[in-house]
């Protein structure tokens, strides 16, 4: 037999090589390589159009952001999260001296369950870290009505959400601060890098000392800062790859509608349809396996997958709330969190980029329609 080529479950987004080696040319001439360079700014500047936000500052991944967003607002005790994510979301927490608190999520977006958060709420909570998983926009509002009330803050993990707006406006203006990955894995790439959202010129300036080590001038320190910053050379990168981003998301809006077409009479198998109002991005293309009416088990499909070198992910699974450092908290017992269990049990993530061709596809979905 004939061996045939991988499919993987992503595949970067990569610019031209010739554009990428003229301003690698520029940054070479000018000797300034990072700390806040010329194509730092620009990029800054270009992501705040894209994106329609007023603030952003880079960083040199999509962690550290997030880890960034809780120092600068002081968080401190218990901070209430989602266990359906990647791990980085909950250990941001933890490197914050937090304790992180699971609160189930929701069927129709995997997300975090508004209705399940107030239960979790102690005297020692002081914030909320949801993720918009797969770009799937939580319910904001009502998670800030409950934020309000409590006076706690809310994070967004927006690591998925490039790009993701609701009736016309970004998802990343919500919460108090919102992070992006721009990990080669993600919808829109800078190799490795991410971003802080915020709403002010005050905060961003906070955040730009932080990610700084804290300084605020050549002999002033202001806040037990970190080095998070984005050099040149990927910052240049991402101002190239950032006029491909909605081509590619194009191309991922009709893989996804491929795989709609023709998952939709298979029983046992569910998936998501785009939300009214929200302009998607298709990072993710997740179906959930029922065992009984499909005949097959998540895993037993996962495996004749791979058998065929087609590299799904089951993404999310296992939660995280059962990963060593965090499964003996009581947050983390499954009867706590039975929609996660289930959709961490269900889940595989199918080969969702650019790059798909028909072929690809076809050879994807003879596998799984039955
Ligand atoms: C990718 C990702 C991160 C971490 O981003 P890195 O750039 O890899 O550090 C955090 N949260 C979520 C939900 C992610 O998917």
């Amino acid at each position: 037999m004939s061996k045939t080529e991988a499919i993987t479950v992503t595949s970067p987004l990569l610019p031209d090589l010739d554009e990428f080696n003229d301003l690698l040319k520029k940054i070479w001439d000018s000797k300034w390589v990072t700390n806040n360079g010329s194509f730092h700014k620009q990029l800054e500047q270009k992501l705040c159009e894209y994106l329609k936000v007023p603030f952003i500052s880079l960083f040199t991944n999509g962690t550290l952001p997030l880890l960034t967003a809780l120092q600068a607002l002081r968080i401190t005790g218990e901070v209430i999260t989602t266990p359906y994510s990647f791990v980085a979301t909950t250990h941001s927490i933890w490197w914050n001296g937090c304790k992180p608190v699971f609160v189930d999520i929701e069927e129709s977006t995997c997300g975090i369950n508004p209705d399940k958060i107030e239960a979790a709420i102690t005297p020692h909570t002081t914030a909320i870290m949801p993720v918009h998983c797969y770009g799937k926009p939580c319910d904001m509002e009502r998670i800030q009505a409950i934020a309000d009330k409590y006076n706690l803050k809310v994070i967004y993990d927006a690591a998925h959400a490039f790009g993701v707006e609701v009736d016309g406006k970004s998802v990343l203006n919500h919460g108090d601060m919102a992070t992006l990955s721009f990990h080669a894995t993600k919808v829109y790439n800078t190799l490795e890098g991410g971003a802080l959202v915020v709403h002010d010129a005050e905060t961003k300036k906070r955040i730009d000392y932080l990610k700084n080590f804290g300084f605020a001038g050549e002999t002033e320190v202001v806040g037990p800062g970190i080095n998070s910053k984005m050099d040149e050379v990927r910052a240049a990168y991402g101002l190239l790859n950032l006029k491909h981003v909605d081509e590619a998301i194009k191309k991922r809006h009709q893989v996804a509608i491929r795989y709609r077409e023709a998952l939709r009479d298979v029983k046992g198998v569910r998936f998501f349809d785009d939300m009214p109002g929200v302009k998607h991005n298709y990072s993710y293309f997740p179906i959930f396996v029922n065992a009984d009416e499909y005949g097959l088990s998540r895993d037993d499909l996962y495996f004749k997958l791979k058998e065929q070198d087609i590299l799904g992910r089951r993404y999310f699974y296992p939660l995280i709330s059962t990963f060593s450092p965090y499964k003996g908290f009581p947050s983390s017992a499954a009867e706590n969190l039975p929609v996660a269990t289930r959709i961490a049990n269900e889940v595989i993530c199918l080969p969702m980029h650019h790059g798909l061709s028909e072929e690809d596809l076809s050879r994807i979905l003879d596998l799984i329609v039955r």
